[in-house]
């Protein structure tokens, strides 16, 4: 007998990795240069130089037991404190290596905290639009998903909605901040406001609500926006953190989780958390990705590419009369359908070889999602699409 929901789950592929699988065909079809391919949140810029010659330098050394070998569960003690040692200096914090559990990249991060927190009856929030996989993520780690929706007028939190979804079983609220799919990045008005309420309904409820800040594209931000580092305004807070997206490498699923020592019940949620990594089978991350992540702790991004493309995308969508709020982070354009709703208007795009992503899984059905880790040509070239559906009904 097999497990019917689980039997669904790994039977149902994803909307995004559908139409990047369609763009594959169709450009069997059409050519490579005629499909516009939105769909997908693959770095498409190479790994730092850094990143690039650490790997060569592990890879040469040819020193198995080093480099290839088990390390303990939570990772090699030197590439824990050199991650830790980068977090304590950037935001002048106590954190050490014990507060850090390498995992292969932030969903097995994500996966690890929630099912250490999953309680009889418990619930966690998140706030639309959100990743899709938060859903069958806190489903299967046995809470029940409850949706929150954003104040749409700049993807920060809508205050007065999170207060009604705040009940005694609230055990936690995912915050993804810079967000994907809105590129939005709470301010530290909206995060001050966030513990205010927080500190408020733990002391109404006699036990803390977590907030566990997903935090892939934290490197990712532009004109100057400032992410704040949370666990400093909210310390029940733990962070996954991930390097698929700075570090250019999501197929080498290299991430982490840190509790903080400001955690209520830190040292035990940690140690639950590792438990849910142990017979989940995401214990000992790659080693190689370990000793890589050592070596360039400290390596940035550089944003250019990015930001050139998210310039030319939104300058251009909104010219022609599309709706979007500005991105300050990550690399999507969240935009809202100009007619129908955004599956409608993305099946009339696909029609069109223009794959978007509509925002349905993302808890926003009026919206699409266009990556802008693209190329540059790849954009200019769909922008006639993008102006002919839209001029399709005025
Ligand atoms: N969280 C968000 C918001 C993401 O966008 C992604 C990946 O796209 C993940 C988590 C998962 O990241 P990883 O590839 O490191 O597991």
């Amino acid at each position: 007998m097999i497990n019917e929901s689980m039997f669904e789950l790994g039977s149902k592929p994803s909307c995004i990795r559908e139409l990047f699988m369609f763009g594959l065909e169709r450009a069997k079809v059409v050519g490579k240069e005629n499909v516009y391919d939105f769909s997908i949140g693959n770095p498409s810029v190479p790994a730092p130089l850094r990143v690039v010659e650490a790997f060569k330098e592990m890879t040469s050394r040819g020193d198995t037991l080093e480099i290839h070998s088990y390390t303990p569960a939570p990772g090699d003690p030197y590439a824990r404190s050199a991650v830790a040692a980068n977090l304590a200096m950037r935001t002048n914090t106590p954190i050490s290596m014990e507060h850090i559990f390498f995992t292969c990249g932030a969903a097995p991060a994500l996966v690890s905290v929630l099912r250490a927190l999953s309680l009889p009856g418990s619930e966690v929030i998140g706030i639309t639009p959100y990743f899709p996989e938060y859903r069958p993520f806190c489903e299967f780690t046995g809470h029940k998903y409850v949706v929150c929706p954003a104040d749409y007028e700049n993807f920060q939190i809508n205050f007065a909605e999170l207060e009604k979804c705040i009940t005694p079983n609230t055990q936690a609220i995912i915050v993804n901040s810079p967000n994907n799919p809105s590129g939005a990045v709470y301010t530290k008005d909206t995060l001050e406001t966030l513990a205010q309420l927080l500190n408020r309904k733990n002391e109404e409820y006699g036990h803390p609500i977590y907030v566990i800040a997903d935090e892939p594209y934290r490197e990712l931000t532009y004109d100057g926006a400032y992410v704040h580092y949370i666990p400093e305004i909210y310390p029940n807070t733990v962070i996954c953190y991930s390097y698929s997206k700075v570090f250019s490498l999501p197929g080498e699923r290299i991430g982490y989780f840190c509790v903080p020592p400001c955690c209520a019940d830190g040292k035990k949620l940690f140690a639950a958390a590792a438990g849910a990594a142990r017979i989940m089978g995401h214990v000992c991350a790659p080693s190689l990705q370990q000793m890589v992540v050592r070596a360039c702790a400290e390596v940035k991004p550089d944003l250019t590419v990015y930001d050139q493309n998210r310039k030319l995308l939104y300058e251009a969508l909104t010219s022609y009369g599309y709706q979007c709020v500005y991105p300050k982070g990550a690399f999507y354009l969240f935009v809202k359908a100009p007619y129908g709703t955004a599956k409608e208007f993305s099946d009339r795009a696909k029609l069109e070889n223009l794959l978007i992503v509509p925002g349905d899984d993302f808890g926003c059905p009026e919206y699409f999602r266009a990556s802008t880790c693209v190329s540059y040509e790849m954009i200019k070239r769909s922008l006639p699409v993008f102006k002919k559906l839209i001029d399709e009904k005025k």
